[in-house]
């Protein structure tokens, strides 16, 4: 009852900003494997919910993964996961639609199957009166495979086209027996059923061939929408839970012309698109009549919102960016705080991670925030990264130094300054995707360094650095292929779920694989290895349609400390993506 009870107070403190719909004969259930404050604040899933929503074939519902304290009740009782609104048992869902942004929640992911009494493995769900189980999002796309042993279909790329094209097959195919359906929806453009793809290795334990054996061609093109105006991505259900409960969040554009080397971001999403600036102003306007802070906006949006007595709030700026307009409208609106993503303490290693920002601009950026009433400052940097020395970690610290000294200089009010620092995680269908992440002893004497060096500047900043041990498990789900789900299955089934816990539990599994138990790979295969260049990579099969060669020069270009210009969409043709 205590579960039910939670439930139906978040509903009726829910906001639902678009018109409800009785519904279809489709019941899906769609969900965020993550705990609902979390999911609640992601657009994506917003997003996708309200596609499925308004499709007069569908009746949908969502799931969470539930609170600790709920996951705890529902374990001392046997119960099983059940939907959100209704509350009716996942399994009694024609297709439960996974959104996925983050590949560190493909644990969870198995978790909630596990939770819900559906069988983990496709294959024991086959031929059986299962729900389909699919899954698209940010994480889907990059690398589906540690989680292709538990889940029917993905589908990879942008939804807003792709969703009610599965949508519409799935409602003319429920006469067909249940391999031919499968069948018919792999044939949507952007579907990819791992079935159809059997992995071979060699053996020395390295992804030799992919055998292939479903209709049409063995590659899964990634969806992309051109024109985002002919969708609204922004709040449509707020709620106080969110963990952005006080803000309306605005989709401004969707990808990035900087094409740093270490995001994923800046390579998935390409070429960049931006929503119309009268789009965006009306979308703002709207917000304001909800919430008094919009999240998540572009620059220009700066004048429309404090205009409609709103407070904007930037997430972090990139410090050519921000101009004595931007930086007065921020000011006006109220800010306090601003935050700036160097990423790197050293111009070499800006260059190599192609920041395209020098140190002067750093520093006059800060003096501009400085200068219009900011007074805090958050300064995001990585660690880790491949060329890195010792000399670029300490200047992380230095160039903290530098930007406390530029504002004192011009008798600026210097309040509180935080580092937040990450270790490199390298991503598929990015540069660094063959490059190795640094061993956690490593990571954790180089953080140790940047903080020794802050204590010696003259002014207090708090460091918060993230853990190696979380970075290494992010670099299992992120560079793994298919073998890592027999992984993950072990974590899940021994319920660990916080980082310690998982960190202790890939311990024991790496122990298992030097003594050849248990058929596990060791971890470190996934992570700490760099890939060779020739290596068919666990997402090869994926079209992107960013050329690999591209991929393998701009890595080149980083090891001769040589910078890429920003995309110019209008005459660059050069990665593919255009
Ligand atoms: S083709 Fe050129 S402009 Fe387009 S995404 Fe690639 S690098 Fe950027």
């Amino acid at each position: 009852m205590f579960l039910r009870k939670r439930a139906l107070e978040r509903i009726a403190g829910e906001k639902v900003l678009f018109e409800r719909r009785r519904g279809g004969d489709i019941r899906i259930c769609v969900v965020y494997p993550n705990v609902y404050r979390l999911g609640m604040a992601n657009l994506g899933f917003q997003a996708v919910h309200h596609i499925f929503e308004s499709d007069p074939h569908v009746a949908a519902d969502r799931a969470f993964l539930p609170d600790p304290d709920e996951r705890a009740y529902i374990r001392a009782r046997g119960e099983r996961l059940v939907s959100f609104e209704r509350g009716q048992p996942l399994g009694a869902f024609d297709v439960i639609a996974f959104s996925v942004s983050f590949e560190t929640d493909y644990l969870n992911l198995i978790t909630m199957l596990r939770m819900a009494g559906i069988p983990l493995s496709r294959a024991e769900r086959a031929g059986r009166n299962y729900p389909l189980v699919i899954a698209g999002g940010s994480a889907v796309f990059l690398n589906p495979e540690p989680i292709a042993d538990f889940v029917d279909l993905f589908l990879i790329g942008e939804g807003e086209e792709m969703v009610p094209e599965f949508i519409a097959r799935f409602h003319e195919t429920g006469a067909l027996a249940g391999s031919e359906r499968m069948r018919a929806l792999a044939l949507v453009e952007g579907a990819y059923l791992p079935d159809y793809f059997a992995p071979v290795y060699d053996g020395a334990g390295g992804l030799a061939r992919v055998d292939y054996s479903g209709p049409g061609l063995p590659r899964v093109s990634r969806r992309l929408i051109h024109d985002l105006d002919r969708f609204t991505t922004a709040s449509l259900i707020l709620t106080p839970e969110s963990v952005f409960g006080d803000m309306y969040l605005v989709e401004a554009s969707r990808g990035c012309q900087w094409g740093c080397r270490f995001c994923a971001a800046g390579f998935m999403y390409r070429p960049i698109r931006y929503r119309g600036t009268d789009n965006l102003i009306a979308e703002s306007r709207r917000g304001l009549e909800e919430r008094g802070v919009i999240g998540l906006v572009g620059a220009e949006m700066a004048d429309a919102v404090a205009d409609g007595g709103g407070r904007l709030s930037p997430s972090s700026l990139k410090a050519d960016c921000i101009s004595p307009a931007l930086a007065a409208a921020l000011a006006r609106n109220g800010n306090r705080s601003v935050t700036v993503a160097p990423e790197a303490g050293s111009e070499r290693m800006r260059r190599i991670i192609n920041k395209n920002l020098t140190e002067e601009e750093i520093l006059g950026a800060a003096e501009m925030m400085m200068g219009e009433g900011v007074e805090n400052l958050k300064c995001y940097f990585m660690v880790g990264l491949p060329e890195e020395h010792d000399e670029d970690v300490v200047a992380i610290a230095e160039l903290i130094g530098k930007i406390v000294a530029r504002a004192r200089a011009q008798r600026r009010h210097v309040g509180r300054v935080s580092v937040s620092l990450n270790p490199f995680v390298p991503k598929p269908w990015t540069p660094f995707q063959w490059d190795a992440m640094r061993e956690p002893q490593e990571l954790k004497r180089k953080v140790a360094l940047v903080r020794s060096h802050l204590m010696r500047l003259d002014v207090g900043v708090e460091l918060d650095a993230e853990s190696p041990r979380e970075a290494y498990f992010q670099t299992l789900v992120s560079r793994g292929d298919r073998r890592v789900g027999a992984i993950l299955a072990r974590l899940s089934a021994e319920h660990r779920e916080l980082p310690g816990e998982i960190w202790q539990g890939l311990k024991a599994i790496k122990r298992e694989a030097a003594a050849g138990d248990g058929g596990f790979v060791d971890p470190d295969y996934f992570v700490t290895r760099e890939y060779a260049r020739d290596e068919l990579l666990p997402w090869d099969f994926i079209d992107h349609h960013i050329e690999k060669w591209f991929l393998a020069s701009e890595r080149k270009k980083a090891h001769h400390e040589r910078q890429t210009r920003p995309c110019d969409v209008t005459t660059c043709r050069v990665c593919g993506a255009c």
